[in-house]
């Protein structure tokens, strides 16, 4: 159970991972934060996988994260007669919002705010890009296209709309269910899929009150442009890169990947790269070598954290996508290189005592080869700072609140431990001191760099940095 490694990995849960012992095989094997994906299963499904998450983390004495990701505005065509139909490029089809089922002539489109947003030349991508249609003339209720690609269609394909600004409501009738749900239980991330602007973050945020971090999904182009403002407001973001490939080209994937890693990191944001990262490893027990050179690159980008998908939720071999994604990016965080490209991006500290605070403790830390920074934190705000500098040793995030504990668990380099607020200086150390030793994070005889606030258990004052030697 022990993680040689910096960057953490989230594993989506599905029909394939859904008892005790292959959840309890797959945290051993290396994942430290669990997807629900609410687009997928029942209530019931959800419910039963996070009491066993919830016994798990109890049984190991470690906190687990659970992040629940929301369906989002899914759009999608209705249904057809015979289930599916052939078409070819420069046939024509009419796309309306009357429910009968649909033909080789016409299909249900039941978006409105679809037909709202289109122009004349406007491109409709269904089935995953594998479909593309133009507009040629719309009114409030109907369009007609042409195929421009293509060779079937079949019942209620999903609908991209990369050139159209939507006048969506951010979370569906189902989202907000969701949601209500997964607060419910208890999760410590909501993932919000098909974000288009900050104000769509806005409202989740009131409506989990502050009891979930929430991740913006980036798979629209319209939330790359306003990436800034919602990294401003979310906790963090998820490259998303398979509606991102339907969305904008594919070919351009893999700088916005590089630039979404980059901006996130620069504001000290949660950053996960997910999709087709083993894909293969679906029906098959090895990994391609572009797949795994693919997860190098977001380790070497330095990404929080890396996704498995279908992998583990529906995959032959999950284990084995689990111990790949472990293998890889400890291979690639003990490379000579890896340092040197890591920090070509360092974040420059912000003007406040926090961060001025634990970018002191980074340095202090590598210059005397401390085994670890430690931070004591409530909100976890400065272990985030911490994690922000990209320390070369791991941050001990020691806090008294459980969510902090958990929602941490997807942060780069940080091992966070519940336990109670130090109560004086000696006590402070003392308990850095045993809980490294503890963890494995220091061996008698190395020192660690602390950081904390004083007066001790208040939130948000981070204001001393001490050096502790750690004793047998
Ligand atoms: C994606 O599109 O890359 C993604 C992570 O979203 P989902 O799995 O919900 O389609």
């Amino acid at each position: 159970m022990h993680r040689n490694r910096q960057t953490k990995i989230l594993a989506t849960l599905g029909p394939g991972t859904s008892t005790a012992a292959r959840i309890a095989k797959l945290f051993d094997t290396g994942v430290d934060v669990f997807r629900f994906n609410f687009s997928h299963g029942s209530h019931a499904d959800h419910r039963k996988r996070h009491r066993i998450v919830r016994a798990l983390e109890e049984a190991r004495g470690r906190p687990i994260g659970i992040l629940a990701d929301l369906q989002g505005p899914k759009l999608r065509i209705g249904a057809f007669e015979n289930g599916r139909i052939e078409i070819k490029r420069g046939q024509k089809l009419r796309l309306d919002l009357d429910d009968k089922p649909g033909t080789a002539k016409r299909v249900q489109l039941p978006h409105p705010e679809i037909f709202e947003a289109m122009e004349v030349g406007s491109t409709l991508l269904l089935d995953d890009g594998r479909v593309r249609l133009k507009v040629l003339d719309h009114d409030a209720k109907s369009a007609e296209t042409e195929v421009i690609s293509g060779s079937a269609l079949s019942n209620n394909k999903g609908v991209n709309v990369p050139d159209m600004l939507l006048n969506l409501a951010a979370l569906s009738d189902k989202d907000r269910k969701d949601l209500d749900f997964a607060i419910s239980l208890g999760v410590d991330w909501l993932a919000l899929s098909f974000v288009q602007r900050a104000d769509d973050i806005a409202e989740a945020r009131k409506l989990t009150g502050g009891q979930a971090h929430i991740m913006a999904k980036i798979e629209k182009p319209s939330a790359v442009e306003h990436i800034d403002d919602i990294l401003e407001i979310a906790d963090g973001i998820m490259v998303a890169r398979g509606d991102l490939g339907v969305e904008t080209p594919v070919v351009g994937v893999p700088s916005l990947q590089k630039a979404l890693v980059r901006t996130a990191r620069s504001m000290g944001k949660t950053v996960v790269v997910a999709t087709q990262m083993l894909e293969s490893m679906v029906t098959s027990p090895f990994p391609t070598r572009a797949e795994v050179s693919d997860v190098a690159t977001a380790v070497y980008d330095g990404a929080d954290a890396v996704m498995l998908s279908a992998e583990t939720a529906v995959g032959d071999f999950p284990n084995e996508a689990v111990a790949t994604m472990d293998g890889v990016i400890e291979a690639t965080e003990n490379d000579k290189h890896y340092r040197a490209i890591l920090e070509a991006e360092h974040a420059v500290p912000e003007a406040t005592a926090a961060d001025a605070i634990t970018a002191a403790a980074r340095q202090v830390a590598e210059t005397i080869k401390a085994a670890a920074v430690v931070t004591y934190t409530t909100s976890g705000s400065t272990t985030l700072r911490a994690a922000r500098e990209r320390p070369s040793m791991p941050i001990l995030c020691l806090t008294p609140k459980q969510e902090t504990s958990r929602r941490l668990t997807l942060s780069w380099g940080v091992r966070p431990v519940l336990t109670d607020d130090a109560s004086n200086m000696a006590d402070m150390v003392e308990r850095a001191c045993r809980i490294a030793l503890r963890e494995d994070l220091a061996k008698p005889g190395q020192r660690l760099v602390i950081t904390a606030g004083v007066p001790f258990g208040t939130p948000g004052a981070t204001n001393i940095l001490r050096i502790a030697w750690v004793d047998g």
